[in-house]
């Protein structure tokens, strides 16, 4: 039996329940079927197969999970730190013990390339684990000092909050997201993306397993605009960390105003890497194809621009090609698979549409640009590079969200970083170069929310994570997290030596 039939076998054990019964809301410690039946069908990226039915929620639902929430906030809040890291560890063991179930059924439901999936459980339990050992302290403020008065802070949950995930890696969002706000005291409601629905749902029985008490933890599956609306306009939902595209971000921005609801924005991104004359040249090559073909390109942080210095340019590109073409596209539960099926056909038919306006705008496609038909109906695409481009072309400009690549050449460290800024997005930047002292200066220039130098994209839970122009509003990580999912509370307390002004004394 190969790696591959071995994996689909599993997956097809672990994926049994999905298909036998419809999938339905998580809400005050019960699984709720769905209202009036209303459902719909879960498709499998990698052969257009049915997945199994999921609810698709009402705004009855909604209400329900975001007054569960409510109801549960207090004692939730009130609860010790200590007790609730003990939870959290809890839930992180949990879902380390569930690492291949979690794996499987998370790469056949995206279509995310195994080798690439192996890992998300213990990462997820890292983020878990991480906000844990915080829950203590989370709480903690300042004392400020004034000669007759002194000035404590603290730090308050800020109530129940809402967490809305797309279909890219969503079981590592979720637990990014929901991870600190369930350490800060905060109840929450999920919603996971219609595409990609089945780890949220694994989340919520761990969540069960691992003893959170009933509506501490919510789920409502169903679409944007009616469960994700409703969760942002609800009145007892005081936050919304919401993970997805641009457009959608400046929709929420909208639903949340009228309860004017603190909002975290992390949106999309047209990254640049900035390759200079002087980088290591292979380690380079190598981040350059990582940073764009893992993942599907299906990575918010994934460098889609490649700027290319004038004098490395043609042995880059030469090797880069080759690269390329040699990139493994299959099956995502074969091990071997280094690129897999698009999530959804109508995400395929967006990325394959910029193979047409890349050769309309007038670049060179120097590799891929087509379906990979010997896949059958799976949604496959093959690895791109389009070579030649000019910053002012679509492929430059829009978000592809595909394992497509656009080169870019210039000359100067001055040419660079007017192209890298150049966007309307500002989320990584990645840079290659020897000079020191040029990395500095250009990282005061770059417009991103996070620069690697010499890196790919590199995981640090204490530092911030997030984008600036119409990548996002807001950070993640360590402390900022809980600056979002907490209110801070100044106290102020007189030594009883001033003067407090005196009125109406004549
Ligand atoms: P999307 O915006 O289409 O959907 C994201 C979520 O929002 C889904 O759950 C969807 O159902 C929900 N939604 C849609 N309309 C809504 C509305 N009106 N109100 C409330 N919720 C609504 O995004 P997607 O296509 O699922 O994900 C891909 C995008 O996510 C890309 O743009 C990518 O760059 C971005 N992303 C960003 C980061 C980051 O950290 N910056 C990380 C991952 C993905």
């Amino acid at each position: 039996m190969s790696d591959l039939s071995m994996n689909q076998a599993r997956a097809a054990q672990y994926l049994q329940r999905f298909r036998d019964h419809t999938t339905g809301h998580y809400i005050n410690g019960r699984w709720v079927t769905p209202e009036d039946n209303r459902t719909f069908t879960n498709i499998n990226p990698a052969d257009q197969g049915s997945l199994g039915q999921i609810a698709a929620g009402t705004q009855r639902e909604v209400d329900q999970a975001c007054d569960a929430a409510l109801n549960a906030f207090s004692d939730w809040r009130d609860l010790p730190g200590t007790e609730r890291r003990k939870l959290l560890v809890n839930f992180a063991d949990k879902l380390v013990e569930r690492a291949e179930e979690i794996a499987l059924v998370e790469s056949s439901d995206c279509g995310q390339a195994i080798r690439f999936m192996k890992q998300a459980a213990v990462r997820g339990a890292e983020n878990f684990r991480f906000f844990a050992a915080r829950a203590v302290e989370a709480r903690n403020g300042q004392a400020l000092y004034q000669p007759e008065h002194s000035n404590l802070t603290m730090r308050t949950p800020i109530g129940p909050v809402g967490v809305i995930t797309p279909w890219n890696t969503p079981f590592m969002l979720a637990t990014w997201k929901i991870a600190p706000a369930l350490a800060a005291g905060c109840t929450v409601v999920h919603k996971p993306a219609e595409f990609s629905p089945l780890s949220a749902a694994i989340l919520a029985e761990v969540s069960e397993q691992a003893g959170l008490p009933p509506g501490v933890w919510n789920m409502v599956n169903g679409f944007g605009e009616s469960v994700g609306k409703g969760i942002t306009e609800h009145p007892a939902i005081k936050a919304v960390a919401f993970v997805g595209e641009t457009v959608t971000g400046t929709y929420i921005m909208r639903q949340s105003a009228a309860t004017l609801k603190r909002i975290h924005l992390e949106l999309g991104g047209k990254n640049p890497v900035i390759v200079f004359d002087d980088a290591d040249f292979e380690r380079a090559l190598d981040a350059v194809v990582f940073m764009i073909y893992s993942l599907n390109g299906q990575r918010c942080t994934s460098s889609s621009r490649l700027l290319l210095q004038k004098g490395i340019r043609e042995r880059f590109l030469a090797a880069l090609q080759e690269r390329v073409a040699r990139l493994r596209v299959g099956h995502p539960l074969d091990p071997a698979t280094e690129v897999g099926p698009l999530v959804h056909t109508e995400h395929f038919e967006k990325v394959m549409s910029y193979m047409d306006i890349a050769r309309k705008d007038g670049a060179t496609v120097a590799v891929g640009g087509q379906r990979c038909e010997a896949l059958g109906q799976g949604n496959y695409v093959q690895p791109t590079l389009f070579t030649g481009a000019s910053n002012d072309m679509r492929i430059a400009r829009e978000e592809i969200f595909g394992p497509v690549l656009t080169e870019i050449p210039f000359e100067t460290e001055e040419e660079a970083i007017r192209i890298a800024n150049d966007t309307q997005y500002g989320l990584a930047a990645y840079l290659w170069t020897r000079d020191q002292g040029r990395a500095m200066r250009m990282a005061h220039k770059i417009e991103t929310g996070m620069l690697w130098v010499n890196s790919e994209n590199n995981r640090n839970l204490p530092s911030p994570f997030g984008g600036i122009k119409l990548s996002g509003v807001g950070r993640d990580g360590g402390d900022y997290s809980f600056e979002f999912y907490m209110e801070t509370k100044n106290v102020c307390m007189a030594h009883g030596t001033h003067q407090v002004p005196a009125l109406g004394k004549g």
